[in-house]
């Protein structure tokens, strides 16, 4: 009862708006690669874990890299999961873009480096010049292992001073980047994501003195209430409290950066959506003639800005609360 009355007081995200959000022109291709990862952290929105099986199939993966060869202006390519290292189609889809010259990031969780028949990528990444964006949800053992499961953090340490080793975060063509996640809520005392540079400052002043590491930006993301968050505050009664939250906490100013602008998200099935989170929550990117967007309309029809409008829906409140956010931190 209680949850439907402040359900009702949540403003849809297009009349907040005003406006139409439309897409910019398309530079980022985003591919989700699957949901098989050797972890099962409690905030994901993707619910990855080491018994899912849904990944990209030898034919979307071909009809993905012919996009990626195809339109120059595409400049990034962004390799998500899931643990993308762990489903079909990484190497090729890596490899394709660099010889593509496109900028390719990995969303690396770090710890799949210990996993068998994973030990070569450190050393593989620094070959390819791959800029690695990684999660290290805080700084902190306890609030990691919390949120990732036992010995999640001892590893990930492991890992980055492996990936410095090679070169990561020292040699100016090697970039790693970390993420910082929020606990999630298990009251209605909500806070905002810290500030980034702040944040920024004290993991680089711990992680060095602690364990000699290195890196070059941090990455603070909001937590959306999407996949296992949204479980996690249905079951605690904090869904609509928390959307309220993020409501009334709106800035205007993160809408012109707000990554679904000129971004392209792919699942392993070859559909097109405007992000990872609609991807999460089956909300297909549309055409200007209203058709859900796919890998093969793009190939059919050899244009990447097919899309009038952004598709939005409350979650969106995450991206634009505060400082913003996105797979690229801030965006104010
Ligand atoms: S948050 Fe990342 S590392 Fe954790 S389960 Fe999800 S995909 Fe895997
Ligand atoms: S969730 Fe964020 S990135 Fe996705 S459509 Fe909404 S505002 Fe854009």
């Amino acid at each position: 009862m209680q949850t439907q009355q402040i359900n009702s007081t949540i403003t849809p995200f297009h009349q907040k708006l005003n406006f139409p959000l439309t897409k910019k022109q398309i530079t980022v291709l985003q591919i989700n690669l699957g949901k098989r990862c050797n972890l099962a952290c409690t905030h994901c929105h993707v619910e990855a874990g080491p018994k899912r099986q849904e990944e990209l199939s030898p034919q979307v993966c071909a009809q993905i890299i012919q996009l990626i060869q195809k339109f120059p202006q595409i400049k990034i390519v962004d390799l998500t999961g899931g643990a993308p290292e762990m489903n079909y189609g990484f190497k090729p889809l890596l490899e394709a873009s660099r010889a593509a010259k496109k900028q390719v990031i990995v969303r690396s969780n770090l710890t799949i480096y210990f996993e068998k028949g994973f030990g070569d990528l450190p050393e593989y990444f620094a070959k390819h010049q791959v800029r690695i964006v990684a999660s290290l949800p805080c700084y902190l053992e306890d609030n990691v292992d919390k949120m990732r499961g036992t010995g999640v953090y001892k590893n990930s340490i492991k890992a980055l001073q492996w990936l410095n080793k090679v070169g990561y975060g020292k040699n100016p063509d090697l970039i790693l980047d970390l993420v910082y996640n929020p606990q999630l809520p298990f009251s209605d005392k909500f806070s905002l994501t810290p500030n980034q540079t702040q944040l920024e400052h004290d993991y680089k002043v711990f992680l060095q003195e602690h364990f000699d590491i290195h890196f070059n930006n941090l990455f603070t993301i909001t937590n959306l209430p999407v996949g296992r968050a949204k479980l996690h505050l249905e079951r605690k009664k904090l869904y609509a409290p928390y959307l309220n939250f993020l409501e009334s906490h709106f800035n205007a100013n993160t809408v012109e950066n707000l990554m679904c602008r000129d971004l392209l998200s792919i699942d392993y099935l070859g559909n097109v959506y405007d992000c990872d989170f609609n991807q999460m929550m089956n909300l297909p990117a549309k055409t200007f003639r209203g058709e859900n967007l796919t890998v093969s309309l793009l190939l059919a029809t050899g244009s990447l800005d097919l899309i009038g409008e952004v598709q939005t829906a409350a979650y969106c409140y995450g991206c634009t609360a505060g400082c913003g956010s996105s797979c690229g931190g801030a965006l104010v």
